[in-house]
């Protein structure tokens, strides 16, 4: 606990708030997306600018208080918020600036993909962003990100032309390919582990109106349908994302194909022909529409305060083996809503950057599998985790190694491990350099190098 006069000192050359557990605002403060989360930070600084980022980042030193950053508040795992440590709290800092003629945009660390999206869509841009307005740019961006343009634009990191970034010491950098290149590299992929981003700035794309919407098919119909699906996915241009997910929707479960074609409207009827030949969906919704409808979809469904558990891997073998397995595994014991299997759709631009070149670096899958649960009651709780560890356990044959830093929760030091693969060394090395005293932990944490 701060002492009081602490907290008083240190409210005096701030812009924004600085709540400590007495004030009023805290509780609300404190909460994040995933309702499973009750974490109680010393303070949470919610900052107007950099000036109060610079100013929380050099408190905690002087204080020996650990740092969760705030950005969108989604990460499953909690980590925008701590127990007792100084959380920087974003989420006031959305603004956003687009450059139309030279196609960037800049946008401030607490934004949401909805926000970017709001702005850039106004010029007729968007770049690779979150599928749910509400998630956060900076958490996502850092752990790589993934989204319905990936195929054709790659992943948000790969379109992070630079990024203002508040290090462990209190000084701003700014990183880009042209100036700490090393810092930069780690900023696309290696989490919240080397600062706070102040602001990132984007290369930006013209798109829309976009060929979307969804094609609904009954679960009976799951095993056939994946397996078009897989082939005809593997072999789809660029412009299209497609995922497959297995669904406990109100109505029943059912085999929901979610469609995004970003290229040439013509063209992308013929592309998804072969996906409607397949013939009697319950529901098909897909038409020409503004991007900005494709990425509200899914905003009804992830609604903030539920509990999540959620456990992901990148396929290996999408085999009829590994579709029947997982259909099986999904629909054994038949979950109420809201549960999922999500097959995303990778490959395309993604894969055509090294697995070195940043610090993502799984680059060659071509789906990942998500197991989802989300729940209201408490008392579920552990009915709904076991149901989900137990759907995982079930695909992890056919799934590789590798895992996605921004989908992990909890999951121990080896799945960190496995999040940065081949590029966890020079991570590490990186931390030393930026945050050897590990200030900034709440993240899929790399602990500094030994020298
Ligand atoms: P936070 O919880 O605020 O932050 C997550 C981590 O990043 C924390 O460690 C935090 O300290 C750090 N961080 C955040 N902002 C900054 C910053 N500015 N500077 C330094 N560190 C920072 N992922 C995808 O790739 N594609 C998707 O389409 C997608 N959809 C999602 C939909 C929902 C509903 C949810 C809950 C998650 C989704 N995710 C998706 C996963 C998402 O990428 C992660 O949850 C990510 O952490 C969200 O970022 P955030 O800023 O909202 O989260």
């Amino acid at each position: 606990m701060l002492a009081s006069a602490t907290i008083q000192a240190w409210r005096k050359p701030l812009r924004g708030r600085l709540l400590s557990p007495e004030d009023e605002g805290y509780d609300e403060a404190r909460r994040v997306f995933n309702g499973m989360v009750d974490s109680r930070p010393a303070a949470i600084l919610r900052c107007a600018g950099v000036a109060d980022v610079m100013a929380g980042v050099n408190f905690a030193r002087e204080a020996d208080l650990p740092v969760a950053v705030r950005g969108g508040g989604h990460s499953v795992a909690g980590s925008a918020v701590c127990d007792d440590g100084l959380v920087i709290d974003l989420s006031a800092m959305r603004s956003v600036r687009v450059d139309p003629r030279r196609r960037t945009a800049r946008a401030e660390g607490g934004a949401t993909w909805g926000d970017v999206d709001h702005e850039t869509q106004a010029f007729g841009l968007a770049t690779t962003g979150g599928i749910v307005p509400s998630t956060g740019i900076g958490g996502l961006t850092l752990g790589g990100g993934i989204g319905y343009l990936n195929r054709k634009f790659g992943l948000a990191c790969d379109n992070l032309l630079s990024a203002d970034v508040v290090t462990a010491d209190g000084q701003l950098l700014t990183a880009s390919d042209d100036e700490n290149a090393e810092l930069f590299w780690g900023l696309r992929g290696g989490g919240g582990n080397f600062g706070v981003v102040t602001s990132f700035e984007y290369r930006v794309h013209r798109v829309g109106p976009v060929l979307a919407g969804e094609l609904v098919f009954p679960l009976d119909r799951a095993r056939e349908v994946l397996r078009r699906y897989r082939d005809w996915s593997l072999a789809a241009p660029d412009e299209l994302r497609a995922d497959a997910t297995l669904l406990s929707a109100p109505d029943g479960p059912v085999l929901a194909i979610i469609v995004c074609w970003c290229g040439d409207i013509e063209e992308g009827e013929r592309v998804l022909q072969p996906l409607r030949a397949l013939g009697s969906p319950l529901l098909d919704t897909i038409d020409t529409v503004p991007y900005a409808t494709v990425q509200n979809l899914l905003t009804e469904v992830f609604r903030p305060g539920l509990r999540h558990y959620w456990k992901a891997g990148f396929m290996r073998t999408f085999s009829d083996e590994a579709i029947d397995t997982i259909v099986e595994a999904f629909a054994g014991d038949l979950p109420a809503p809201l549960a999922a299997i999500a097959i995303e759709h990778l490959g395309g631009a993604i894969g055509r950057v090294g697995d070195q070149e940043t610090a993502f670096g799984h680059r060659q899958a071509q789906h990942s599998v998500l197991v989802l649960r989300m729940w209201h009651d408490p008392a579920d709780s552990s009915a709904n985790i076991a149901w989900g560890r137990r759907c995982f356990r079930a695909a992890a044959p056919f799934l590789d190694e590798g895992a996605y830093v921004n989908y992990l929760a909890d999951e121990g030091e080896a799945r960190v491990r496995a999040a940065y693969g081949a590029n966890y060394e020079r991570l590490a090395a990186l931390k030393r350099r930026y945050d050897p005293t590990n200030r900034f932990r709440f993240n899929q944490n790399i602990p500094a190098a030994s020298s």
